[in-house]
């Protein structure tokens, strides 16, 4: 299986590349900016998008979305939940200096539970709400991989002081969704690099104590 993994934009958000060698067949997380860039690696592993999945709506993770869906025809995936953020993207493009990408319509909304086949993979989705309302997360059983969006980082948690944020509610989620996972688990964040579910456990101030 092919997984990239390439920091975009001003927040350098992690954009992660899914491709399966023998279909051809890839899904996109994250395409927050930098379309020539996730386009170039594309083409270099003679991959062709099948799906878009947004782990939520800030426009670091989501601005690239609706031009990534234009040039592919993929469907994009995203947790409904959300929809407020997309509300309120002018704001989000204001604090950032940005302009205001054009509006990502959601072809398949996302629930807890789900399972988005794609890329020879089936991607399982867990709803983990408190960074926004609508985050959620991807776990790849037999990779142990986690696609954590902004719930965790490696020494750190999502914050929650932005619009829709509860910081209670992020800490639940980690608790209920992540806890039952293998702590061998890599864990892809939002931003920065990589870890172990294990390693947080251990060392993240925020997971103490739970
Ligand atoms: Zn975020
Ligand atoms: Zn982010």
């Amino acid at each position: 299986m092919v997984h990239e993994i390439l920091p975009v934009g001003v927040l350098q958000c992690n954009c992660s590349i899914f491709g399966d060698e023998q279909s051809g067949d890839a899904l996109v997380v994250d395409p927050g900016d930098d379309l020539a860039e996730i386009e170039r690696i594309l083409a270099r592993h003679h991959l062709a998008v099948k799906a878009i999945v947004i782990t939520h709506a800030h426009i670091d993770h989501i601005g690239g979305a609706h031009k990534l869906h234009v040039s592919t025809g993929a469907p994009v995936y995203m947790h409904l939940d959300d929809e407020k953020l997309q509300d309120i993207m002018g704001l989000q493009a204001s604090w950032l200096g940005m302009r205001m990408p054009e509006r990502a319509a959601i072809d398949s909304p996302l629930r807890d539970g789900d399972v988005v086949r794609a890329a020879g993979q089936n991607f399982h989705v867990m709803h983990t709400p408190g960074h926004t309302p609508g985050s959620i997360s991807l776990w790849l059983p037999p990779e142990k991989k986690l696609v954590a969006g902004d719930t965790l980082f490696r020494d750190s948690i999502g914050r929650t002081d932005l619009p829709f944020g509860d910081g209670e509610q992020i800490l639940r989620s980690i608790h209920e969704k992540y806890f039952g996972l293998p702590d061998e688990t890599v864990v892809v964040p939002g931003h920065g690099p990589l870890t172990t579910l294990g390693r947080e456990k251990q060392f993240n101030y925020f997971l103490q104590g739970m």
